[in-house]
C-alpha cells in the first residue's frame, strides 16, 4: 500500500515526470504498456488483436491539459483516429478523458469538444469516456447526463469505479437510463471517506456492482485483470443463464496477455484499451502502482 501510495503521488510530480521520460531504461519498460508515441503505432497491434477476434479501445494519452491548443490538437488527433479506424476497417472505439478534452480549462469548451467529437463518430462509432480522479467525478457524470439529455448521443458510455461509495447509486442511475457503463476498480489514490481503503472491500464492492450490471445493465465492460472478478463473472452468468454476448470483458495493453487471448478462445468478447502517445508518465505511473512488482519488469530493463 505504501509502494502505491508513493507511486501514485509521483504520477503527478512534474521533476519526476522529466526525469523518467529522459531515461532510456524507463522508455524501453514503457513499451510493454503503450504501444507508442506517434497515432501509427497503434494500427498494427489493433490489427494484430482483431485477428485473435479481439477489439481495441484507443486512447490517445493525455490528461490535466492547461492550454487550449494543446485541447484543440487533441480533438483533431481523435478525429483522425475514428477516420483510420473507419477506413482500415479496424474493430475498434475510442477512450477519452475530459481533463484531455478541456475540462481543466471550462466546462462548456469540454462538453462542445466532445459532442463535435460524436457528431464524427456518428451512430456507428462508440466513444468511452473515462473515469479520471475524484476532483473529477461529478463534472464527468454531468456531462455525460447532459449528453444523454440532448436526445441525440447514444455512442457514448462512461466509467464507474468500484473504490467509491457513491458508485452503487450511480450504478443504478445509469442502469435506469440504459447507458453502457464500463466497471474498473479504480486507478487514483483518493481519501478513505470517499473510498473504500482495503482491496478485499473494493473487490466485494466490484463483484455486487458487476453483479448488477450483468443482471440489468446494456452491454456492460467488465474492465478487470483479477481472475477472482473474472471467474465470478463466469459464475454469475452461468448461474443466471446471461449470454456471453450481453457483456464484454475489458483489460489493458500489455497486462495478462494470456488471459486476454485464454477468454477470447473461450467465446467471450473482449476488448483491449490500447494506449499511445506522448504524455505517457500518469499512465505508466499508474501501472507501476497497481503492481509495484512490475518495478522489477523496469529493473530488468537496465541489464539488457
Ligand atoms: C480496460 C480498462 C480500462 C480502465 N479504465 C479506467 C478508468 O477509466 N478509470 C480508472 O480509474 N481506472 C481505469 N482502469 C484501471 C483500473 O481501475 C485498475 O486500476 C486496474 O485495472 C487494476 O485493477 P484490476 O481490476 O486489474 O485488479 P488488481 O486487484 O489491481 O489486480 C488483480 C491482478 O491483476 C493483475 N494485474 C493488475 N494490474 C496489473 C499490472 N499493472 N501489471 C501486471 N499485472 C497486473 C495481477 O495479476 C493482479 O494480481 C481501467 C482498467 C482496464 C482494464
Amino acid at each position: 500500500m505504501l509502494v502505491r501510495n508513493v507511486l501514485l503521488r509521483l504520477a503527478a510530480n512534474a521533476s519526476m515526470e522529466r526525469f523518467v521520460r529522459s531515461s532510456r531504461i524507463a522508455a524501453r519498460a514503457r513499451d510493454r504498456f503503450i504501444t507508442g508515441e506517434e497515432i501509427e503505432s497503434v494500427i498494427e497491434p489493433v490489427r494484430a488483436l482483431n485477428g485473435a477476434k479481439i477489439r481495441a479501445t484507443i486512447d490517445h494519452l493525455g490528461e490535466s491539459v492547461a492550454s487550449k491548443e494543446v485541447v484543440d490538437a487533441t480533438v483533431d488527433i481523435y478525429i483522425r483516429l475514428l477516420e483510420i479506424i473507419k477506413n482500415e476497417h479496424l474493430d475498434s472505439n475510442v477512450s477519452i478523458k475530459l481533463t484531455a478534452f478541456g475540462m481543466d480549462i471550462d466546462e462548456d469548451l469540454c462538453y462542445r469538444n466532445v459532442a463535435k467529437l460524436l457528431d464524427h463518430a456518428g451512430p456507428d462509432q462508440f466513444v468511452r469516456i473515462d473515469m479520471e480522479s475524484s476532483a473529477y467525478t461529478d463534472a464527468t457524470l454531468e456531462l455525460f447526463y447532459r449528453l444523454w439529455n440532448e436526445g441525440k448521443y447514444r455512442n457514448t458510455g462512461v466509467v464507474i469505479q468500484a473504490y467509491l461509495y457513491r458508485s452503487a447509486k450511480d450504478i443504478e442511475d445509469l442502469i435506469n437510463l440504459g447507458a453502457r457503463v464500463r466497471l474498473c476498480k479504480g486507478a487514483y489514490k483518493e481519501p478513505s471517506d470517499i473510498a473504500f481503503p482495503e482491496k478485499k472491500e473494493v473487490d466485494a464492492n466490484y463483484v455486487a456492482l458487476m453483479k448488477r450490471l450483468l443482471e440489468s445493465g446494456n452491454y456492460p465492460a467488465i474492465a478487470t485483470h483479477d481472475p477472482n472478478m473474472i471467474e465470478a463473472a463466469r459464475t454469475y452468468c452461468k448461474d443466471h443463464s446471461i449470454n456471453e454476448d450481453r457483456f464484454e470483458f475489458q483489460l489493458l495493453y500489455g497486462i495478462r496477455r494470456d488471459l486476454q487471448l485464454a477468454l477470447a478462445a473461450e467465446g467471450f468478447n473482449v476488448r483491449i484499451y490500447m494506449p499511445f502517445g506522448q504524455h505517457w508518465y500518469p499512465y505508466y505511473m499508474r501501472r507501476l502502482a497497481e503492481r509495484p512488482a512490475n518495478i522489477w519488469f523496469v529493473l530488468s530493463n537496465v541489464f539488457k
